[in-house]
């Protein structure tokens, strides 16, 4: 008896049906929009990972023929410039930034 009223195609079954189906569609949307929205929050997190690594300014001291006191204000950065300044290295002068390519910068040694 159950069964019959499981199987009965009457208006009320196709409506509720219908009704179901409805739903199901609706979940697959949200579903997409889903996986959309967590895919663009991976890209943004490469974005923000990508900005903030660091710019690495290694302090060098291979600048043939020059001397020991031109030799101290020489880094090469890890953005690919090379930095000569006369009042010191990035921590000496408190920069947080590397001027060059904008990312945060510390000071390496070989
Ligand atoms: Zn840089």
């Amino acid at each position: 008896m159950g069964d019959n009223v499981m199987t009965t195609n009457s208006p009320a079954i196709r409506a509720l049906r219908a009704s179901i189906n409805k739903r199901d569609t609706e979940i697959e949307r949200l579903r997409e929009a889903l996986a959309a929205s967590e895919e663009r929050e991976a890209g943004l997190t490469a974005e923000v990972a990508e900005r903030d690594k660091p710019c690495e300014w290694l302090h060098y001291d291979h600048c043939e023929g020059k001397g020991k006191s031109d030799r101290a204000w020489h880094w090469k950065t890890s953005c690919g410039e090379v930095w000569v300044r006369s009042f010191g290295g990035p921590a000496y002068r408190g920069y947080k930034f590397c001027p060059l390519c904008g990312r945060p910068v510390v000071e390496v040694s070989e």
